[in-house]
C-alpha cells in the first residue's frame, strides 16, 4: 500500500500486479507483493532511494524495496513487454510499455491482473476475473506460443491448477499434453522448485494426478512410467494421507510403490536437490516397512530407527501407508470403525490398527540418555586404538553401537575389547 502510495503522490501511475491481486481476490494472503509502475527503474530508486532498494532482476528492471521487516520485501516492475524468447524460457529483451503490453506478457489470466488499492479497484485487460470466478487457468493469448516462449508455465499451469482446484481450459490443456515433453528445456533447479511447491502443498495428490493426466509426470519422472494401476491407486492414497508433508516425505510417498530406493538417488541428482533432501528421501524408501510390528523388532534396531533424525516423517509415512493399506483391505464395516477412530482420537493420520505408532510413540517418551545414549567411542578413538583408517570405520562404529543399544558393552574399555575382537574374529556377515 504505502509503496503504491508514494509513487503516485510522486505522480506516476502505480498498481498491485500479478499473483498477490489473484491471492487478495480469492481471500488468501499473498506470499509477496509485486507492483508495476510507469517509473522506470532509475527513477523507482531515487524516489524510495538507493540504500532502501536492490536491483534484483536488474535485465527487466525489477528492484525490490525493502520495507519494515514485517511487510517484508515488495517488487517494484516498470511496466514492460518482452521480446523474443530464444532459449525457451527468458525473452532476449524488455523493454519498458503500457499497463496493458504489461498484462498481456504474464502467463495467466489469473494471474494478469493489477489492483489499484487506493481506490480500491480492479484493473483487468486480460478477463482474469471471470476465470477466477469460474476457477480456470487459461494462457493469456495462445496457449501453444506462450508455452513455447516460456516451457516453465506448463509446470506453473499444473500447480496453480492443482493447488486452487481449478479447471484447465481446454486449449491450455490441449497445449501443455502436446508441449510437454519440452519441459526438459528448463533449469533442473526451477523444475525441483515446483516440484517442490506441488509436494509440499496439501494438494499434492491433486498435483501429481494432474501432471500423470497431462503426460508430464512420465516425462519428468520416467521412473513412473511403468506404475501398474494399483501402484497409481496407492500412491494417490498416500499422497493423501500424508496431510502436512515437507518435500522429501511428500517425495518419498510419490516413489514409495513403484521404484527402488536407489532410484531416488537418481532423481535427487537430476534435479539437484539439497544433500539433506536426498539422504532424507532414500532413507525413508529404504524403511518404508521398517515400523511395521514394531513391538516384535528387536529393540537396538527399532532403537536405531527412533534416534534417527527422520523418524517424524517416517511415522507420518508408515502410517499414511498404513492408512492406505487400511482402505484397500478394510471391509465398509472396518471403514467405518477406522473413520470413527480418526474422529474420535481427533487425528486424521493414525491408521486403523495404529499399535505400531502408538508403540513408536510410547518409546520415543523414554528418558533421552536411554533411549539415545552418547555413543561410548568415536572414530577418534578408533585411530587411538591404532585401526587403520578405511571403510572398516564405519562397520565397527555401527556393530559397537548396536551392542551398546543392547547393552552388551556398557563402557569404553568394554567397546574398545570388542573392537579387538571384531577385528581379529570378524563375523561372517562383517566388512568385505
Ligand atoms: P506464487 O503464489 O507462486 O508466488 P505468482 O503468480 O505470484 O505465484 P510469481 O513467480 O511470484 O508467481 O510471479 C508474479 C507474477 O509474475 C505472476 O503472477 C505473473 O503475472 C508473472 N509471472 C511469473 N512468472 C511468469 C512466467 N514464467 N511467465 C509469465 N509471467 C510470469
Ligand atoms: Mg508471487
Amino acid at each position: 500500500m504505502a509503496a503504491v502510495e508514494k509513487l503516485r503522490a510522486a505522480g506516476f501511475e502505480a498498481y498491485w500486479a500479478g499473483g498477490c491481486v489473484r491471492d487478495r481476490l480469492l481471500g488468501r494472503d499473498p506470499k509477496d507483493y509485486d507492483v508495476a509502475t510507469n517509473a522506470t527503474p532509475d527513477e523507482i530508486r531515487h524516489l524510495f532511494t538507493k540504500r532502501r532498494t536492490l536491483a534484483v532482476g536488474a535485465a527487466f528492471g525489477v528492484i525490490a524495496v525493502l520495507g519494515p521487516p514485517s511487510a517484508g520485501q515488495i517488487e517494484v516492475a516498470t511496466f514492460r513487454q518482452d521480446a523474443a524468447y530464444s532459449d525457451g524460457r527468458h525473452p532476449d529483451a524488455v523493454t519498458f510499455s503500457t499497463p496493458e503490453a504489461d498484462a498481456q506478457r504474464r502467463d495467466f489470466t489469473i494471474n494478469g491482473l493489477f489492483y489499484d488499492p487506493l481506490e480500491d479497484e480492479v484493473i483487468d485487460f486480460v478477463g482474469g476475473q471471470a476465470d477466477l470466478a469460474q476457477g480456470i487457468v487459461r494462457a493469456i493469448g495462445d496457449p501453444q506460443a506462450r508455452f513455447v516462449e516460456d516451457k516453465l508455465r506448463l509446470l506453473r499451469a499444473v500447480r496453480f491448477a492443482a493447488t486452487f482446484d481449478f479447471a484447465l481450459d481446454a486449449a491450455t490443456l490441449a497445449a501443455i499434453v502436446e508441449m510437454g515433453p519440452q519441459i526438459v528445456a528448463v533449469s533442473a533447479e526451477r523444475i525441483a522448485a515446483e516440484m517442490r511447491l506441488m509436494l509440499a502443498s496439501i494438494h499434492r495428490s491433486r498435483a501429481v494426478a494432474l501432471l500423470r493426466k497431462v503426460g508430464l509426470l512420465s516425462v519428468l519422472l520416467p521412473e513412473l512410467s511403468e506404475a501398474t494401476p494399483t501402484a497409481i491407486a496407492t500412491t494417490q492414497r498416500v499422497l493423501d494421507a500424508l496431510a502436512e508433508a515437507e518435500f522429501p516425505l511428500a517425495l518419498a510417498g510419490l516413489l514409495h510403490a513403484v521404484v527402488e530406493p536407489a532410484a531416488s538417488l537418481d532423481i535427487g541428482r537430476r534435479w539437484k536437490l539439497a544433500n539433506r533432501e536426498i539422504e532424507r528421501t532414500h532413507w525413508l524408501l529404504v524403511n518404508q516397512r521398517s515400523l511395521v510390528d514394531a513391538e516384535y523388532k528387536p529393540w537396538p534396531k527399532l532403537q536405531r530407527l527412533l534416534i534417527a533424525d527422520g523418524i517424524d516423517n517416517l511415522l507420518a509415512l508408515h502410517a499414511a501407508i498404513a492408512q492406505s493399506d487400511a482402505q484397500t483391505h478394510a471391509d465398509v464395516e472396518d471403514l467405518l470403525e477406522e473413520e470413527f477412530n480418526r474422529v474420535f482420537e481427533g487425528n486424521t493420520t493414525a491408521p486403523q490398527k495404529g499399535t505400531d505408532i502408538a508403540y513408536c510413540r510410547a518409546k520415543l517418551k523414554m528418558p533421552p540418555e536411554e533411549l539415545n545414549p552418547p555413543p561410548l567411542i568415536s572414530g577418534d578413538d578408533l585411530i587411538a586404538h591404532g585401526v587403520p583408517r578405511g571403510k572398516l570405520y564405519r562397520w565397527l562404529l555401527d556393530a559397537v553401537r548396536d551392542a551398546q543399544l543392547e547393552k552388551q558393552v556398557t563402557t569404553r574399555a568394554e567397546a574398545l575389547a570388542l573392537v579387538d575382537r571384531l577385528r581379529t574374529n570378524p563375523p561372517t556377515d562383517g566388512p568385505d
